[in-house]
């Protein structure tokens, strides 16, 4: 999806999948330097480690710990987090709103606390309901601190409690692995939890009907699946690099072609 925009643009940029293993990650970021490369997006497992080699980090990477975009600017390293952003851009362009919102977030690894962050720094209030709810008490109280609010609160995922939660929220955000290929019969939550005011958003896009979307879309629910996301937070970080607004409608095409989806 970055190469169609590079082309759809004429800029003269390629981007390329290194693989990097975790014993090199640091002679990896000094590479960026040495090789003059623009920038980089750096993905699982070195999202949170690769902020010690950084020169610089963003207030929102710093927040939640990990940066997926890295920008060379004259030899100096600076690192962001295009997740949230993503996120954000991808629910408005589904028709969801994070103002004012009463949202549950479902899980508490890497991209939850970038879910979590752009919905309370919009004012959403948060419950996080993760399957280990110590990870879900230490997100809450963690970024509860960094944003000065009490809007995240921390549930246990298989609680009456979080059926409650549900039950009463007006956005449900899927962040587990739970729906994704190639166990995609498993749903995080049950259906008889969801429910006419909830808009439902699976940021996970293999398959890009999960079954949670699927029992959502039977009951007539407004739903979102991961792709959006995945091409907006790719669209910020090629901001970054090349403070040019990338064609998006392209990107996802590129995104959906190579998945083999028919368009
Ligand atoms: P992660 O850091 O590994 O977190 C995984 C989360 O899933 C944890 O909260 C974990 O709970 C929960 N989980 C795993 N198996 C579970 C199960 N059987 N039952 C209940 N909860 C379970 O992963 P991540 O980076 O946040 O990514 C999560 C998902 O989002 C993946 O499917 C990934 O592909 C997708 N994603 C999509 C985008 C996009 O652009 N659309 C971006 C990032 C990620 P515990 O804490 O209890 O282990």
């Amino acid at each position: 999806m970055q190469n169609t925009a590079f082309e759809a643009l004429s800029l003269d940029y390629v981007y390329v999948p290194f693989d990097v293993a975790p014993d090199d990650l640091q002679r990896g970021i000094d590479g960026i330097r040495a090789l003059g490369f623009a920038g980089a997006n750096i993905t699982i497992p070195h999202k949170e480690r690769v902020i010690d080699f950084l020169d610089w980090v963003s207030e929102e990477a710093r927040a939640i710990g990990s940066v997926n975009t890295i920008v060379n600017d004259e030899g100096i390293l600076k690192g962001y987090s295009t997740d949230g952003e993503g996120f954000m851009r991808a629910l408005e362009a589904a028709g969801g709103t994070a103002k004012g919102s009463q949202a549950v977030v479902l899980g508490a690894g890497g991209s939850a606390r970038a879910i979590v962050y752009a919905l309370a720094k919009a004012g959403a209030k948060v419950a996080v309901a993760n399957r280990t709810f110590s990870r879900a008490v230490e997100l809450a109280d963690f970024m509860n601190v960094v944003l000065g609010s009490e809007l995240i609160e921390p549930i246990a995922l298989q609680s009456e409690a979080a059926g409650e939660a549900v039950r009463s929220a007006n956005l449900l955000v899927n962040c587990t692995s739970v729906g994704m290929y190639p166990k995609v019969d498993c749903q995080p939550v049950p259906s008889e939890w969801l429910h006419k005011e909830l808009f439902i958003f699976d940021q996970i896009y293999n398959p890009l009907e999960t079954s949670l979307l699927r029992a959502a879309r039977a009951i007539g629910l407004q739903t979102a699946n991961g792709i959006g996301m995945l091409v907006y937070q790719g669209a910020s970080s090629f901001k970054i690099w090349t403070g040019m607004n990338p064609p998006t409608d392209a990107m996802e095409k590129a995104v959906l072609t190579k998945m083999g989806v028919v368009l």
